[in-house]
């Protein structure tokens, strides 16, 4: 019986001692690969990185005689041209400035030349809110009034 004891006691060393050494392999085995897949998103990124490059390098030499291959792509490069543009004019517009027409950094409104690259600023147009379609349209509409609401006395 004593005998007995003894080996049952061994065989739950033993197989303590193997559950132990697998979960050892086990957690190895996830840092080998933890470490093999955070190498693989660095490649990854690096390689996509240099895609972006391709694209802006072949936009910046081809972009005005892009092959028609790529005229979807570019089109779409150009769309979102316009659209940041515009949005960056609504943003200074919101602060109470413009974009600088040659660097398309933030100018503020009173300032007269851009504090990133000295461009001289146009003197602030009269204020107009309206956008080019909006001002299109009242044009062929009747013309006569304006809106009342440069009812405030100007001091
Ligand atoms: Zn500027």
């Amino acid at each position: 019986m004593e005998l007995n004891l003894k080996e049952t006691f061994n065989t739950v060393v033993n197989s303590a001692e193997k559950f132990a050494k697998g979960a050892a392999d086990n957690s190895k085995k996830m840092v080998e690969r933890a470490k093999v897949k955070a190498e693989m998103s660095k490649a990854e990124s690096e390689m996509n990185a240099a895609y972006i490059e391709i694209g802006k390098k072949y936009d910046e030499l081809y972009g005005d005689r892009a092959e028609p291959e790529f005229a979807e792509l570019m089109a779409k490069v150009a769309q979102g041209k316009a659209d940041i543009a515009k949005c960056r004019a609504e943003i200074a517009a919101m602060e109470n400035g413009v974009i600088c027409p040659n660097c398309g950094k933030f100018v503020s409104e009173t300032a007269r030349f851009c504090p990133n690259c000295g461009c001289k600023q146009e003197e602030p147009a009269p204020k107009e809110e309206a956008v080019a379609e909006e001002a299109e349209a009242v044009e062929s509409e009747v013309v006569e009034e304006a809106p009342a609401e440069e009812t405030k006395t100007e001091a």
